[in-house]
């Protein structure tokens, strides 16, 4: 068994800076990421095999990332790459497989900095090739300078559409149209005052939006994809006007041929390791959905769990990078590496930057507060589980044989027990039943967390130096005879 005062799960942005604080007072700190590099999504890097020959406007941000690179070289820091956390089997451990490394560590403390994943939004012909997410698309274009068509519609929901239609033009594709479904340029205004305590962001915005309009790609706001269509591959997108309440004006749809759509409907945060330790969640439809419950200190409801970055509602990079630091700081106060006295000093211009991004977000989140539902894009043929092929007929099938609770419908379509085990395609599963039984998202239960929280290979299991298994007498031998 490894020992450490913290374990930080995630090497992104969030634990990288929670990284920076811990070690330096002191702490043994390990820190587990599932990728081969750190970096999280935002400050994700090339293979160390790509050969930079010029220097590009993604490496703009990777000053910032150097200092936060650094930590994984402190000397009280264990760093472990391709390593996935994917079980709590007892309170303050945790087993993380790494091929010949798996094992379980036990920790005084653990930072769960998991980040988000993209929020699949299904539509007829979203599982077309030539269809990627908006953060998929980031992943691309930052981790391997791949686009991957020439001419691209950019739809869905939220500030990163902006970020993506950008990064698509700098990449020479041509942008043939955004759609954004909130009608974000009529509630721009009168949010502008909370926006501006970012002002920094805002001008990245201004950017963005002057780069699309320089290479003529429209903008639309009200207006969501409904439908992509192609043989193998995409061919073109059907468009359409969508209200605040998600009702779609079908007669005013329109067609656009592209190669390439890029649907990005927003975050959820990764809750998988958070509904595994057990913590409370609550749910936020600003901050991407269900999240873990915290304190001011980013504790959750399990002392001694810590919560920090867009695992823990969706934030952005600039608040993951204030949480961590705030995480490292109280949790080296926690366990007595930092006086009271200095951790305070440390935290207050944390806690007031943090505040200020907290009053830029309300604004951010109101400016593109998502359409009441997406349900009315999904047809009986559309799938809405991918690991496991299911369509919204199937669950509607097994509804009307009684199958009415996620429970239920997990257990007889096997949606949501594929690769993803369910962090794509739970939130779809609430939102329909949500729908069916006319109550809030929040109020649906979902199935309970199981391990693995992420995928691992029964390989890295077996490569765990576990006790032998103890088994109970059998009543039914003679006794002192063992079961072998
Ligand atoms: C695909 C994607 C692309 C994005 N691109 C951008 C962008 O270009 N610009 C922008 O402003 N924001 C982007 N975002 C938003 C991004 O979430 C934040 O900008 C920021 O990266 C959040 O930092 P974080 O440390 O909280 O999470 P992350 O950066 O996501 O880091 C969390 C890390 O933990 C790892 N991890 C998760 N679970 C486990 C586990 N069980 N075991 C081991 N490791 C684990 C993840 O693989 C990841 O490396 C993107 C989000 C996503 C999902």
């Amino acid at each position: 068994m490894n020992n450490a005062d913290l374990a930080i799960v995630g090497a992104g942005p969030t634990g990288l800076s929670a990284a920076l604080v811990a070690p330096r007072a002191g702490l043994k700190v390990w820190i587990f990421d599932d990728n081969a590099l750190p970096g999280g999504q935002y400050f994700r890097q090339l293979p160390k095999q790509y050969r930079k020959t010029q220097k590009t406007v993604y490496d703009k941000e990777h000053g910032r990332a150097a200092e936060l690179f650094t930590a994984i070289h402190h000397p009280n820091v264990t760093y472990l790459p391709n390593a996935t956390v994917w079980e709590n089997p007892d309170p303050g451990i945790l087993a993380f497989a790494a091929g010949e490394r798996s094992g379980r560590i036990e920790a005084k403390a653990i930072l769960i900095a998991c980040g988000a994943s993209d929020r699949p939004v299904p539509f007829p012909g979203w599982t077309l090739p030539g269809v990627v997410t908006a953060g998929g698309l980031q992943n691309l274009v930052k981790g391997a300078r791949v686009v991957p068509g020439e001419r691209a519609v950019v739809a869905g929901n939220g500030p990163l559409l902006m970020v993506v239609a950008a990064n698509l033009i700098r990449a020479g594709a041509e942008v043939a149209a955004v759609a954004e479904a909130a009608p974000a340029k009529a509630r721009l205004w009168r949010n502008l005052p909370r926006l501006l305590h970012a002002p920094e962001i805002v001008k990245l915005a201004v950017n963005y939006r002057g780069l699309m309009a320089k290479a003529g790609a429209p903008y639309r706001c009200g207006e969501t994809v409904i439908e992509a269509r192609g043989g193998d591959e995409l061919e073109e997108v059907v468009l359409a006007p969508i209200d605040t309440r998600g009702h779609i004006d079908r007669a005013k749809a329109r067609t656009v041929a592209c190669d390439t759509l890029v649907a990005g409907f927003g975050l959820n945060p990764s809750i998988e390791m958070y509904r595994l330790l057990g913590c409370e969640v609550t749910y936020n439809s600003y901050r991407g959905g269900w999240m873990p419950k915290r304190s001011e200190d980013l504790e959750t409801s399990i002392p001694g769990i810590f919560a920090a970055g867009d695992g823990a509602g969706i934030g952005g990079v600039e608040f993951a990078l204030i949480e961590g630091k705030l995480a490292g700081t109280v949790i080296a106060r926690n366990l007595g590496a930092l006086g009271e006295r200095d951790a305070a000093i440390q935290a207050a211009p944390l806690r007031s930057r943090l505040e200020r991004f907290r009053k830029f977000r309300v604004g951010l989140e109101r400016v593109y507060a998502p359409p009441a539902t997406w349900t009315e894009l999904m047809t009986e043929d559309t799938v809405v589980c991918r690991c496991e092929d299911v369509s919204l007929g199937e669950v509607r099938e097994r509804e009307a044989q009684g199958f009415t609770s996620a429970f239920a419908i997990k257990g007889s379509t096997r949606m949501s027990m594929g690769r993803c085990q369910g962090r794509n395609c739970l939130p779809t599963l609430a939102a329909l039943i949500a729908a069916r039984d006319g109550v809030a998202v929040e109020q649906v239960d979902l199935p309970r967390g199981r391990p693995p929280a992420r995928l691992v290979t029964i390989g890295d299991l077996l490569q765990e130096d576990l006790p032998a298994p103890v088994f109970p007498a059998d009543p039914h031998l003679p006794r002192g005879e063992e079961v072998t």
